[in-house]
């Protein structure tokens, strides 16, 4: 566990962050110390989510952009290089779910949209403040199909790789100056969009909450869903200057669920 001063003087952007997992992961790095910034579409739950957010004399913001509008994404680039962006975490909504056979080709261009290039654009807005103080944190929050696709999500499978490279690669790149780039695989998290996914397949079935709840950990040997701050603290661990030498690595946080090393 990061002491309460561990992020203290440093500037989070945290994308995704209304709810769920980037929810989850403001409340951490601010009570971990940080500034944080959080991004998302809708200005109002922003701002709740700001007001849940400790120590509210760092002035916490909130930021409304839709990242699967690029023209939106430019727009927030000159305010974001002189706002002194420490950590980024670069996290959204999950893409359609749905067979690969049975997705269109607008699908795969969202997907990459909102999961590749809008968070690009994002790093290279912060990348020469991190460069200049030779620190820097990026953490994207993706999926253990990078591992071992999951069954039913081809366009999320397909984009989740691509993320990974990316990331990969950057961290390759950004290394030698001190900006480490990581990626937080999460398995059954209880948020909204488990919550939808639950509720779907019972609809679907006819079974029982609890049916569906079993069913789906079955396969994970925790045998229970994670809740979102138990992926907030990988995120935070990565964001922290104790993780300095962790460059470039998935980490899975699934309890188990994931089958290849
Ligand atoms: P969530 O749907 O609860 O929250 C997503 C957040 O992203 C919200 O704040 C939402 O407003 C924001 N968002 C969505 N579309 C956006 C857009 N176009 N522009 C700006 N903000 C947008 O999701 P979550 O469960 O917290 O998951 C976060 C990420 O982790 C997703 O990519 C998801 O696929 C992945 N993931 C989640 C689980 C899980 O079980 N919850 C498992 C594996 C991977």
């Amino acid at each position: 566990m990061l002491t309460r001063d561990a992020l203290a003087g440093k500037h989070a952007l945290v994308c995704g962050a209304s709810q769920g997992i980037g929810l989850a992961t403001a409340q951490l790095l601010a009570r971990s110390g940080a500034r944080v910034s959080l991004l998302a579409r809708d200005m109002q739950k922003l701002e709740l989510a700001r007001e849940s957010l400790e120590h509210p004399e760092r002035k916490h913001r909130s930021l409304s952009c839709d990242m699967s509008d690029l023209v939106a994404v430019r727009r927030l680039k000159n305010e974001l290089l002189a706002s002194d962006v420490d950590i980024l975490v670069c996290n959204t909504g999950g893409p359609s779910p749905g067979p690969l056979l049975e997705a269109d080709t607008n699908q795969f261009l969202e997907a990459f949209t909102q999961h590749l290039l809008s968070h690009d654009l994002l790093v290279k807005s912060v990348v020469p403040g991190m460069r200049e103080r030779r620190f820097g944190r990026i953490i994207n929050i993706i999926s253990t199909s990078v591992k071992a696709p999951l069954p039913g999500l081809g366009v999320s499978n397909s984009i989740r790789g691509a993320v990974a490279n990316w990331a990969k690669t950057l961290a390759n790149e950004l290394g030698p100056h001190g900006i480490t780039v990581n990626n937080v695989l999460p398995g059954y998290t209880e948020t909204q969009r488990l919550e939808q996914i639950l509720q779907n397949t019972m609809a679907r079935t006819g079974r029982t909450r609890q049916e569906v709840s079993d069913a789906f950990t079955a396969d994970v040997p925790a045998r229970r869903f994670a809740r979102s701050e138990e992926v907030a603290y990988a995120v935070a661990y990565l964001s922290s200057p104790l993780a300095g030498y962790v460059n470039g690595i998935n980490l899975p946080v699934d309890g188990g669920r994931t089958v290849c090393l």
